[in-house]
């Protein structure tokens, strides 16, 4: 996938540069390390033809928190970098688009502190609502990092080694996607993505603590409240999963995207026929067609 041409812009540290011409250090601390910290955002075109930001505030207040974190410099408010955004989807005239900011480490070669960091937007085009196919998964031989060795709640670089090795592995496996579980072995979420899963009428969702809490997630028990849906948040075992009536995993890029199986065991009901249905055809209503949770700003 080409995600720029020679026609490109990103936003540098408060620069519009051309991508092609943009540079990065060869000793950083990020590329040796995988010490950065990002971001995953889409915007969509509205019905009135303007181009507004899913959740800007929550992911760029997430930016900031996962910076803090890793105790890496972070010198923006949440409104500049907002700003800085609707710049680059303007200048690459882009709508349907996905975002990653990411804030990255100079060179340094050791593990000292920093000073400072360098703040990164890019973005290229990504339709909306993939979500029809429905995905076969498989529980990983891979666990997700242990929370007493990681800060598991910030969006970090180096977590995504385990997302990447986690996802080739299922992929080489003939699946679509895996699903992990934590270093307990209660399931966890997928690479990229949250999970919920559907069992007589209710809905289930592991708990905060060993996941990365999702604004998609957060966005999905919203709608679960004001559908009257019951939605218990818990820990729960790959045994539980395997005797739901259906599952989905949900996250910026995948938005809501069902399951046809785990581990080529089929779910109890056909997923037309589910709540889990019902919650992604709202969230594709509410998102991408009536753009109720998209930014005022
Ligand atoms: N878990 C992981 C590991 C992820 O990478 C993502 C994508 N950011 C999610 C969950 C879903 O988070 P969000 O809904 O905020 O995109």
């Amino acid at each position: 996938m080409a995600y720029y041409n020679e026609n490109t812009v990103l936003w540098l540290d408060g620069s519009i540069i051309k991508a092609a011409e943009a540079k990065t250090d060869l000793y950083g601390q990020s590329l040796h390390y995988g010490y950065a910290v990002f971001e995953g955002i889409r915007s969509y075109r509205t019905a009135a033809g303007d181009t507004k930001i899913f959740k800007a505030v929550e992911h760029y207040d997430r930016l900031q928190r996962s910076a803090a974190a890793m105790n890496m410099p972070f010198d923006y408010s949440t409104t500049e970098l907002i700003a800085a955004t609707y710049d680059v989807l303007a200048k690459n005239k882009l709508q349907d688009a996905y975002i990653r900011p990411v804030v990255y480490a100079p060179a340094n070669m050791s593990f000292n502190l920093n000073t400072e960091s360098y703040t990164a937007i890019q973005a290229w085009e990504m339709a909306p609502f993939l979500g029809d196919k429905l995905l076969r998964v498989m529980t990983s031989s891979f666990q997700r990092p242990n929370p007493k060795g990681f800060k598991i709640e910030a969006k970090a670089s180096g977590h995504y080694v385990n997302s990447i090795l986690a996802s080739q592995e299922a992929k080489g496996k003939g699946f679509d996607e895996a699903l992990l579980t934590d270093m307990n072995g209660h399931v966890a979420e997928g690479p990229g993505a949250n999970v919920f899963f559907e069992k007589n009428g209710k809905l289930f969702t592991p708990a905060t603590g060993n996941i990365l809490p999702g604004i998609t997630r957060a966005t999905v028990l919203e709608i679960c409240h004001e559908l009257d849906i019951p939605i218990e948040e818990g820990q729960y075992s790959t045994r539980d999963l395997l005797q739901a009536d259906a599952a989905f995993f949900c996250g910026t890029a995948a938005e809501v995207i069902g399951w046809h199986s785990l581990d080529d065991k089929p779910f109890g009901k056909p997923f037309p026929d589910t709540l889990s249905r019902r919650i992604q055809l709202t969230y594709k209503d509410k998102v991408i067609e009536k753009q109720t949770e998209l930014a005022t700003i």
